[in-house]
């Protein structure tokens, strides 16, 4: 793996340094986090700017080494987070790069690039979780036309979200056919969220934002054009899904972590705490964990380069390590910074609060586990 930059890499990062440094400071404050609408438009505002820009998407074509730098110089710069955004660039788009046909990503591609459409994920159901498999929302062919019905939870940005990637069973029922059957049965499915018969309810979450909702879904009519893959192939096109969720879409937040930590090095210098040895062990190993992290990012964006620009499952490993660095990281702040991290407006509760998230949005700790022993170390499958 060489990802040492080029002498034209170098002359894209100054470029981007200089187009970062002229351009953040025309941005408008961002909403508050409560505010779901007001920040999917400032989300889509900064992805238009990308795009006009020409730095939009660099993670679905560009170098290794340019995605790396665009990440980089994006999160030191304190650029927006990809926010109501991170579906459809994180996963619906690759997804559709690596599985749709030429329609549709002459249809979807674009509109995610431009900031125009946002995307969420119905996976999730009541009894669908971490066996994802059991999933019971069924869609009934009807010519040209699947008939959906069902429900999903935990369905993050689907108070604002255009379009949904949703998984369905067009199998046997779940209960009726073998356990290979259940996997079988499942087909990937993009939903218009405003097609009749799609009712969304927010969820409130510990951080006291509606961040997701539940979906209702009651005959919901979606053109079979709209299916990416095969019928009753889904379970191969969600692994595709899973993996760019895992082992890619949260390589920004490993830089926005590193610079945090460094934020929490300077002030416990300033404000004493860094006499503390136990405190100072802690941020060391937290710094080197995040290093350690930032090698993995790299591994694994450049290993997706050479699979055909897949992630593997090793994006595991970083799902499971980065989630519970980040908990550790904000445990960490809350000794450094004292009263203030107490502060329940302030922004370090609500990362504090969102941070116990982690490690279990994109797939709890536990079957992270249960992926690596038996996906990546060979470990036999438990009984
Ligand atoms: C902030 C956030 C955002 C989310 N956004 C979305 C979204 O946009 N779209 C979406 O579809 N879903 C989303 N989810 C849902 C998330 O993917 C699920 O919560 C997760 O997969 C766990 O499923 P569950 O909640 O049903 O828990 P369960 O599956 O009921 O698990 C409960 C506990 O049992 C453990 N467990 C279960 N099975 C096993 C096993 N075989 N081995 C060992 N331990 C096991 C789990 O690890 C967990 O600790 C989000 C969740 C969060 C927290």
């Amino acid at each position: 793996m060489d990802l040492a930059p080029t002498e034209e890499e170098e002359e894209f990062r100054a470029g981007l340094r200089d187009w970062l440094a002229r351009t953040l400071p025309t941005l408008p404050p961002p909403p508050s986090p409560a505010d779901w609408p007001g920040r999917r438009a400032y989300d889509t505002a900064w992805q238009r700017l990308l795009y006009d820009a020409g730095y939009a998407g660099l993670h679905w074509s560009a170098s290794p080494a340019r995605r790396l730098i665009f990440l980089e110089e994006t999160e030191l710069a304190r650029a927006p987070y990809v926010g109501a955004n991170f579906v459809g660039l994180l996963h619906a788009g690759p997804t559709i790069i690596a599985e749709g046909t030429a329609e549709q990503r002459a249809r979807w591609l674009d509109p995610i690039l431009r900031g125009d459409e946002i995307w969420c994920q119905g996976f999730s159901e009541p009894g669908a979780g971490s066996d994802l498999a059991s999933l019971r929302t069924r869609a009934v062919r009807d010519g040209d036309t699947y008939r959906v019905t069902g429900s999903k939870i935990w369905t993050s940005h689907a108070e604002v979200a255009d379009w949904c990637e949703l998984l369905v069973r067009t199998g046997p029922a779940i209960g009726t056919g073998t356990d290979t059957a259940r996997h079988r049965g499942i087909t990937w499915l993009a939903l218009p969220m405003d097609a009749p018969g799609v009712t969304v309810r927010p969820l409130r979450t510990l951080a006291g934002s509606a961040e997701f909702a539940e979906v209702f879904l009651d005959e919901v009519p979606v053109p079979v054009s709209h299916r990416v893959g095969a019928e009753n192939d889904g379970w191969r096109v969600t692994m595709v899904t899973l993996s760019f969720e895992r082992g890619t879409a949260f390589a920004g937040e490993v830089v926005a972590c590193r610079r945090t930590l460094a934020e929490l090095a300077r002030t416990a210098r300033a404000n004493g705490r860094w006499d503390d040895p136990v405190l100072r062990r802690a941020l060391g190993r937290l710094a080197a964990e995040f290093t350690a992290l930032w090698r993995l990012v790299q591994a694994n964006v450049s290993e997706a380069q050479h699979s055909g620009g897949v992630p593997g499952s090793g994006g595991s490993v970083l799902k499971l390590r980065y989630s519970q660095a980040r908990q550790e990281l904000y445990e960490t702040a809350a000794q450094v910074l004292g009263d203030e991290a107490l502060d329940l407006d302030g922004p370090w509760t609500s990362e504090r609060l969102s941070s116990l998230a982690y490690t279990i949005a994109a797939g709890t700790s536990q079957i992270q586990r249960n992926i690596i022993a038996e996906r990546v170390l060979g470990l036999p499958k438990g009984g």
